[in-house]
């Protein structure tokens, strides 16, 4: 199973759309997929159809009583796509594993075993403290969403940072697969001009493929399906479609190892 941690410190760039839509995707293209919400805000979960009260078991269970994985996940009404929701309990988590030695390492072991999927996808919530660690720790890559605004850079610069000391004390197996420029508008000369600097600056590590501000992907989540299959032909769905054939080609050939 390869795992991917989509993660950025700032709230509302498009993790957890991106969590969904490539989630989707991938399960659309028949990879069996997980997808973890590790967001104390359950919106991945809520964003899947899967709706507060179906939630039983959780990632918090997984992290704070060693639940196996196995035994929290539920399928989603996507075939091929199952999903280990988040629960508000989560928001206690960071507190609670306060005296855990292996606090870090929690999402790490229990991810571990192959439990029979090929890809599974980790929604981070919007801060660098130890839920994300968990991520960045278990993860054998890193997917960045990042919106075009002005100090988009700043931030993503304090996030490679911490994925350096992640890579130093925690995994150091731990790689980029790349940077996805979200909520692309092309009317706004500041988006282009940002977007222009970070592909100057970062290369290959940004995807070819960016997602454009598109309604039907922010409408969505309140009809409880991903985009991809609320509108499957809108722009932003396309765009979801194109990121994921992408992504698949800069994934290591280890799709089904353990
Ligand atoms: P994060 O998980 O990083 O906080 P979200 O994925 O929840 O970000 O996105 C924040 C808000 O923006 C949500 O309301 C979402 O529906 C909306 N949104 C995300 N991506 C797009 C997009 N490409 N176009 C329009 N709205 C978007
Ligand atoms: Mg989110």
């Amino acid at each position: 199973m390869i795992r991917i941690a989509i993660a950025n410190q700032k709230g509302g760039v498009g993790k957890t759309t991106t969590a969904i839509n490539v989630s989707t995707a991938l399960a659309a293209t028949g990879w069996k997929t997980l997808l973890i919400d590790l967001d104390p805000q359950g919106n991945a979960s809520t964003g899947v159809g899967i709706s507060a009260s179906e939630r039983d078991a959780s990632t918090y269970d997984v992290l704070v009583d060693k639940a196996p994985v196995e035994n929290c996940v539920i399928p989603t009404r996507i075939p091929g796509l199952d999903l280990l929701p988040a629960t508000v309990d989560l928001s206690g988590a960071e507190v609670e594993l306060v005296g855990a030695e292996d606090r870090a390492h929690r999402l790490q072991h229990a991810l571990r075993k192959d439990i029979g999927y090929d890809v599974c996808l980790i929604d981070c919530p919007p801060s660098l403290g130890l839920l994300t660690l968990n991520a960045l720790t278990a993860a054998d890559t890193l997917l960045v969403p990042l919106q075009c605004e002005f100090f988009a850079l700043e931030g993503l610069s304090q996030l490679l940072q911490t994925v350096e000391r992640v890579q130093q004390r925690f995994n150091p197996d731990l790689g980029i697969i790349g940077i996805a420029l979200t909520m692309f508008d092309r009317r706004n000369r500041l988006t282009e001009q940002v977007s222009d600097d970070v592909r100057s600056c970062l290369g290959q590590l940004v995807f070819e493929t960016t997602i454009p501000r598109n309604v039907r992907l922010s409408e969505a989540p309140s009809h409880g399906v991903p985009a991809l299959i609320y509108d499957h032909a809108c722009a932003g769905s396309r765009a979801y479609m194109a990121l994921a054939r992408e992504l698949i080609t800069r994934l290591p050939e280890k799709r089904k190892a353990a």
